[in-house]
């Protein structure tokens, strides 16, 4: 049974903001007391000083591609065109071994930055591999894979309808459940661009049959939604998803950009959440979604840091930033995207969209998942008065301390737990260089 006495954790409140110190006391992965507590309640347990430390619940990534960690560089600055071709050429290159180091090096840097959940869109094969990086991390997942049966170029790994579904089953057979209950099944097809009706409706239908998510990409290319939109007869690709039946609150739509008023109200109908993934919008310049709109309709908008090779970074606080300030300066009004709102976008809008009712914030019987923040080693955070908005503002996720998924403590003192740092470095260093040689992308030294 894992114990641990957490004391003088200051709590931060993400309603007001405002912080309390208590003690936290985490008991076979659970909050199991919160307040004052006396070390003889909880014997045997590790006592952790949390003396100027901010506690938050760990961060909820709900749109991710972890196996991009070993292909940033090779992507950076390509049109989206360019950009596809080369993800799928770089993908076909990549064996188990990489699968398995790009997985677990994009799982360790986010629980290095502060996240305890990902909502995994994983790619075409090597799934074994990939699964194990994410036993090995321990971090909580929600697992698909990306299926597509529409060529989008002359490299897209295309599969048939009931490849898609067997696939399908064999992740829900291997996945939901596993590792303690921290991994869950999703069905993942890519977007309507890349997925047929028949697809798409299939697999929803497979997804509503076990109780999963369905998790998709939605209006994230302008040219590609107009071409969804004239192929379904409809304005735009939500109302295509909303006349197919594949729209409800078990539904993740990842960037959800080139939405008319109208499909904003049928997502706010449907209570599909849509997914606000900023640093890739900017990055590979997709465009800008109207998420301060969705959320003054009370559509709890959830975040993802998407994959690295269009992200860059697995940091929640830096896309966290990104998507408030974008809002900010689109709509010429400072309030909205406020600290608040951002938080609990990063945490418990996502902890509920992946269907989880016990988790994204720290209480009594919740599932502990949970961070400490060191407010005091880094200058820009000095002010003991506005802890979470410098945080959001002033700070990246390497002010993370320490973390906790499930009880489980991942992360301690900036150091994560159980690997060695350095030989992890060291392996992905030499796997990455070895595939950009591969693909001819760049020579041998
Ligand atoms: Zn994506």
């Amino acid at each position: 049974m894992s114990r641990f006495l957490i004391r003088n954790a200051d709590i931060g409140n993400l309603d007001d903001l405002s912080t309390q110190n208590k003690d936290i006391y985490i008991e076979d992965g659970y909050f199991k007391k919160i307040g004052k507590i006396d070390a003889r309640e909880c014997p045997g347990a590790t006592i952790i000083d949390a003396h100027n430390m901010l506690a938050l619940p760990g961060f909820v990534d709900c749109h991710s591609h972890t196996y991009q960690t070993f292909i940033k560089g090779p992507l950076d600055d390509l049109v989206i065109t360019e950009w596809l071709v080369r993800l799928f050429t770089f993908e076909e290159d990549m064996d188990d071994e990489d699968y398995y180091y790009a997985t677990l090096l994009s799982c360790l840097s986010a629980l290095r930055f502060g996240t305890t959940t990902i909502n995994e869109m994983g790619g075409y094969g090597h799934m074994d591999a990939t699964l194990k990086a994410f036993e090995d991390a321990g971090i909580r997942v929600t697992f698909g894979i990306s299926t597509t049966d529409i060529p989008e170029n002359d490299v897209t790994p295309l599969i048939s309808v009931d490849e898609a579904l067997k696939l399908s089953q064999e992740v829900y057979e291997k996945v939901h459940g596993r590792n303690n209950g921290l991994m869950k099944a999703s069905v993942a097809p890519a977007g309507l661009p890349a997925v047929s009706k028949e697809m798409a409706v299939s697999l929803k239908r497979f997804a509503n049959e076990r109780g999963l998510i369905y998790h998709t990409h939605l209006g994230e290319g302008k040219m590609e939604t107009e071409n969804v939109a004239r192929a379904y007869g409809t304005n735009g690709e939500a109302e295509a998803l909303e006349m197919i039946g594949v729209l409800d609150e078990h539904t993740l739509l990842a960037h959800s950009i080139w939405l008319s008023d109208h499909e904003i109200d049928i997502i706010k109908e449907t209570k599909a959440v849509p997914v606000h993934c900023p640093n890739t919008n900017m990055k590979i310049s997709d465009g800008i979604p109207k998420i301060a709109q969705m959320l003054s309709k009370g559509i709890p908008v959830a975040m993802g840091c998407d994959g690295e090779a269009s992200s860059g970074t697995k940091d929640m606080i830096r896309e966290g930033k990104a998507g408030s300030y974008l809002q900010k300066a689109i709509t010429l009004d400072p309030t909205v995207m406020d600290a608040s709102t951002t938080f609990k976008m990063m945490t418990i809008n996502g902890a509920k969209a992946l269907g989880y009712e016990d988790l994204g914030e720290i209480k009594e019987g919740n599932q502990a998942d949970l961070i400490l923040v060191n407010m005091e080693d880094d200058l820009s955070l000095t002010d003991r008065d506005h802890r979470i908005g410098n945080l959001l503002y002033a700070g990246t996720g390497h002010a993370v301390d320490t973390v906790f998924v499930k009880g489980q403590l991942k992360l301690r003192n900036k150091h994560i737990q159980g690997f060695d740092e350095q030989f992890i470095l060291s392996k992905c260093n030499d796997l990455i260089h070895k595939l950009n040689v591969k693909t001819g992308y760049v020579k041998e030294n």
